[in-house]
């Protein structure tokens, strides 16, 4: 039983990151929110592009009216009006000033800007009765970004304002890295599809449809094998398939002792290189990883729906991560919370318990999960948010102490 900082470690060296030239392609920006950066992005304009203004007012000489004050007012005339839009036709002289916008081109001559809540404006006239900072308001030519400095690095997975710079510098499309393939298979003679009639001793299949859904919350493309029975013959011309198809295979059951736990043995036969048999973590110690020449990295869950969860999030997650191209966070996120209820474990084992992360006046506040914590229940794992991390060698975490929680879902 290999400590679960090792495992992950393993499963991290084993695992290259996609290829940034071979295994990238291009996408329109309006499709790009999510995905992983596989090119270096510069802009040839710095930014802003020119002076402009930052606010509705006038655009002034400082000089001019630095001493304004509502006792001694200055008045200057308004030579221009320059919208959002156009470019200035006139130059700021001596005791004159624009009309300006929010965003509007600086004119020549001016410096500074007086917003219009300080002036009182009369024809062509325009009093100010309240002298400015020098250069207020003016958001100067390349004071945010100067042109041909790097702007973003491969390896970020881009967001919101990722996505507005790359507008911002005009990229229409740009190269991401493409999407990894995980193939998912669940093994068993017991199993059937949702839609079947239920005879005595079969179980729906659940991890198929849970792990495909972990695998896209992940940006990762899911592929379907489907249900495999536990006969080694269909089980080698499955798992060899998936194997020469995706980057990552995940399949659940058949590798813990049993007698119709074959993947360990199969996993050999294909030529595989096992790495990893089982895992010091409860629920989910028996868990296969296995390498291949072709780089698949393949990992054996156990069947049981809530051990299969627990692996797929401490350890399937990072090698998905590495695999995406970003270029840090792999690792687990583990937050301190306290704990409301008392928390136990056989001591033997790095142990998660679900349950619900709260903010409690702003203060992370984890609660257990009611009913029973059996790997087997997956029913009080639904509506849950966080696992509760007892670390091994401890058997028990008192209420009110403080504990490690990794996020498994959205914090409310
Ligand atoms: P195994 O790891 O194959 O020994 O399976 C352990 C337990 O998990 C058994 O009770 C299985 O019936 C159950 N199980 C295995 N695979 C699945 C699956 N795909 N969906 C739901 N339960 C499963
Ligand atoms: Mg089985």
């Amino acid at each position: 039983m290999l400590p679960a900082q090792e495992a992950e470690q393993i499963i991290l060296n084993l695992l290259e990151p996609l290829n940034i030239q071979q295994d990238s392609e291009i996408v329109n920006l309006k499709s790009a929110g999510g995905r992983v950066l596989a090119q270096s992005i510069s802009s040839k304009l710095d930014f802003p592009y020119w002076d402009n203004s930052a606010m509705d007012g006038y655009a002034v000489r400082y000089e001019d009216v630095q001493k304004a004050s509502v006792e001694t007012p200055v008045t200057l005339e308004v030579v221009e009006e320059i919208p959002a839009g156009s470019v200035p036709q006139k130059t700021i002289s001596s005791q004159q000033a624009a009309r300006i916008f929010t965003g509007s081109m600086l004119p020549e001559g001016s410096d500074t800007i007086v917003i219009q809540e300080n002036t009182q404006r009369n024809g062509n006239l325009v009093t100010i009765s309240v002298s400015p900072q020098p250069r207020q308001f003016v958001r100067h030519r390349g004071s945010f970004y100067q042109a041909g400095e790097s702007m973003l690095k491969p390896g970020i997975a881009l967001d919101a304002p990722d996505i507005a710079i790359l507008a911002t510098a005009q990229y229409s499309e740009l190269k991401v890295y493409r999407r990894p393939r995980i193939a998912i298979l669940s093994t068993g003679d017991e199993l059937v599809t949702p839609d079947s009639s239920l005879q005595p001793g079969q179980i729906v299949d659940s991890n198929q449809y849970a792990l495909g859904s972990f695998v896209s919350s992940n940006d990762a493309i899911p592929i379907f094998v489907g249900i495999v029975p536990d006969q080694p013959d269909k089980l080698k011309k499955a798992m060899a398939q998936a194997i020469a198809e995706a980057d990552i295979v995940l399949s659940t059951g058949g590798v813990s002792v049993g007698d119709y736990d074959y993947i360990d043995e199969i996993l050999e036969e294909l030529g595989g290189q096992i790495q990893i048999r089982s895992v010091a973590v409860k629920p989910g110690k028996p868990l296969t990883v296995a390498s291949f020449d072709n780089s698949c990295l393949y990992f054996g869950i156990p069947g049981n729906p809530v051990s299969a969860l627990v692996s797929c999030w401490r350890f399937v997650q990072p090698a998905i991560k590495k695999l995406s191209g970003l270029k840090h966070n792999w690792q687990p996120t583990f937050i301190n919370a306290t704990t409301k209820n008392e928390l136990r474990s056989g001591g033997t084992r790095e142990t998660y318990l679900w349950g619900n992360l709260n903010l409690v006046g702003g203060v992370p506040e984890f609660s257990l999960a009611t009913g029973s914590h059996s790997s087997g229940n997956l029913i009080n794992l639904s509506q849950t948010n966080a696992l509760a991390m007892i670390p091994i060698g401890q058997k028990s975490i008192a209420a009110g102490e403080s504990i490690k929680i990794m996020l498994t879902g959205q914090l409310y």
